[in-house]
């Protein structure tokens, strides 16, 4: 547990790991864990060593994105190991509980697991951590923001109205505690038909864009509403791996590299 100083938490680094990035959404189901692990595959392509940390406590989905199962090993000095798989090093909430024992606990047994997982993994000397954050402002981000040095945070939204409104409302609160925002993702942002090539903005057109130039965040980057993009997520393998030529895993790359 972090020292207090004047009432404060200190904030620490995460031990073996050089920067740190989060990944946040201000809404569930705007696509934040699968652009957090295509993310870390892109950095690996890129040369990078990556690793995710999955800070969603009640609804881990890095196991299943990463088609990850299994108790981690621990050290001697009672650490635990992450799983690896596609190169990409990863602790999660989902390899120690069964989520369905999760979802009973309350604020203080998730606050113990939280320090764990931030504190008291065995990373190996990662160039990059990628936090892939709960949705939502609570406890989990307050912990986070507070108690950890974080170097830069990546903001994910659909162009919808309501998932922007929530986003926003995510970036005030990491500008409060001061912590560094990179830009913004925005996600499912339109659909080309693969018969015709035609483009539909499903979601609205360019809402993410319009709000980050009126506010001054940087926009680091679109995805497209894809369906290769969701049915290898499903199969467990991200498509920056499986395909890292493909039009979508180009868009994941291209937002990898700004960071
Ligand atoms: P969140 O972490 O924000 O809750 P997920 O990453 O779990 O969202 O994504 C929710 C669903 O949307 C998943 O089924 C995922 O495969 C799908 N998805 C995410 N991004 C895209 C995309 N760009 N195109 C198609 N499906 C997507």
């Amino acid at each position: 547990m972090p020292r207090m100083s004047k009432g404060l938490p200190i904030k620490q680094r995460i031990p073996g790991v050089n920067k740190v990035i989060l990944v946040a959404s201000g809404k569930g189901g705007v696509g934040k864990s699968t652009v957090s692990v295509n993310l870390a595959a892109s950095l690996n392509s890129l040369g990078k060593k990556v690793g995710i940390l999955d800070a969603d406590i009640f609804g881990p989905s890095i196991p299943k994105l990463l088609n990850l199962n299994g108790e981690p090993r621990l050290t001697d000095q009672g650490k635990l190991f992450p799983l690896s798989n596609y190169g990409i090093e990863s602790m999660s909430m989902g390899y120690l509980v069964p989520p369905e024992n999760a979802i009973v606990w309350r604020g203080l047994m998730v606050m113990k697991a939280l320090q764990q997982l931030l504190f008291e993994v065995q990373w190996s000397n990662l160039d990059y951590l990628v936090i892939d954050m709960p949705p939502g402002t609570g406890d989990t981000q307050l912990t986070i923001s507070q108690q950890l040095k974080v170097d830069g945070s990546i903001i994910v939204s659909t162009p919808q109205d309501i998932a922007l409104i929530d986003a926003i409302k995510g970036i005030h609160m990491f500008e409060k505690v001061n912590i560094p925002i990179l830009g913004l993702v925005q996600n499912m942002s339109f659909f080309c038909c693969p018969n015709c090539g035609h483009e539909s903005h499903i979601f609205g057109s360019d809402g993410v864009l319009k709000e980050a130039k009126r506010k001054n965040f940087e926009v680091l980057g679109s995805i497209p509403l894809n369906e290769e993009i969701c049915l290898q997520s499903d199969s467990g393998k991200p498509i920056v791996i499986a395909n890292p030529q493909s039009p979508a895993s180009l868009a994941y790359i291209n937002i990898a590299k700004t960071i």
